[in-house]
């Protein structure tokens, strides 16, 4: 509650003024679970489906006469004036290129690969509940996360499934199995899914940096990139394109806020940063097991 309270006051201090503190029974307002002595609900939040953002931000694109090209990745980058993009099949120039591959890049940004790590999440969706249970769960509609080290997320879909989301693969490896992975997770928030079936299970990569803030800023003077959401990239992606277009239409000031943070290597270097971010979170997970 301490750390909540703490939050609480830091945000408000920046001019956020939606928050709430929830008090022991007061959470089942928001969460119909036992687990929690405390919530901070953050009335101006809300959730969405990425991948209609993703194909709706497509559509705009073209309609503005951007062009996207599927499965051509890039393999190499010949940097100069203009820039030269090799891809397996063909090659493409410009002017400018802002990097964006994220945890999905593969060495195509090496001064910056050893102070990042890609890790991989992953997803379960139930199939769909009925409304009364659906409203039990989250009587209020609202996106989860709780305050572990590693995390368990949740909001329920627009045809009320629990989509439930946990646990990090350090280096990006998915689990061999999801649903074995997740589910307990879920049945320890909500018991009363015991018999509740899995319909879907996926995983994707996020890149994790040490300081958890992301990083902005430039290889030369053609060449951005923005990376490293360490998990929350859906809102700060967006705020990365903008800032990125301010700074390339010559306005460099909160572009450069972001690229002024200095970003330290993963312990352990591209090597050992794997199996020793492994063993941090263990000890963390430990903690949070044993509410230290
Ligand atoms: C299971 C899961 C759950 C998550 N939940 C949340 C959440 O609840 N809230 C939140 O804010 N964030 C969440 N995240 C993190 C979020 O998805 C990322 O932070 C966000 O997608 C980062 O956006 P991005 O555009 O930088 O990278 P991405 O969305 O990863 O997009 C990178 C793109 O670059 C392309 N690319 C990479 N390399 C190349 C190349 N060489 N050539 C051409 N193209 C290339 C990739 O194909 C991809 O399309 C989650 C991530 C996962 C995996």
């Amino acid at each position: 509650m301490g750390r909540l309270k703490g939050s609480k006051s830091l945000w408000e201090r920046y001019g956020h003024q939606q928050l709430e503190l929830l008090e022991g029974e007061e959470v089942k307002r928001e969460v119909g679970s036992t687990r929690y002595v405390g919530a901070l609900v953050d009335h101006s939040g809300g959730h969405l489906h990425p991948l209609n953002l993703v194909l709706g931000q497509a559509v705009a694109l073209e309609s503005l006469g951007g062009k996207i090209f599927e499965h051509s990745p890039v393999t190499r980058v010949e940097h100069g004036e203009p820039v030269t993009l090799h891809t397996p099949k063909g090659r493409v120039t410009a002017q400018r290129v802002v990097m964006a591959g994220n945890a999905y890049l593969q060495g195509l940004l090496p001064k910056l690969e050893s102070k990042a790590m890609p890790c991989g999440t992953q997803i379960i969706t139930t199939e769909p509940l009925s409304a009364e249970l659906a409203a039990r769960l989250l009587p209020n509609d609202k996106a989860v996360e709780d305050c572990n080290y590693l995390l368990d997320y949740y909001r329920l879909t627009a045809d009320n499934r629990l989509l439930y989301g946990g646990g990090v693969n350090y280096g990006g490896q998915a689990s061999s199995s999801i649903e074995a992975a997740i589910r307990p997770k879920m049945l320890s928030t909500f018991p009363e899914l015991g018999d509740v079936r899995v319909d879907y299970a996926w995983s994707g990569n996020f890149l994790l940096t040490l300081n958890r803030l992301p990083q902005f800023g430039r290889i030369n003077s053609n060449v951005y990139y923005a990376q490293g959401y360490s998990g929350h990239g859906v809102t700060c992606s967006h705020l990365a394109g903008k800032l990125v277009a301010e700074t390339i239409s010559g306005e460099e000031a909160r572009f450069e806020a972001f690229a002024q943070i200095s970003h330290l290597p993963m312990p352990g270097g591209r090597l050992l940063r794997v199996p020793l971010s492994a063993m941090g979170a263990w000890f963390y997970a430990m903690r949070d097991r044993l509410a230290v």
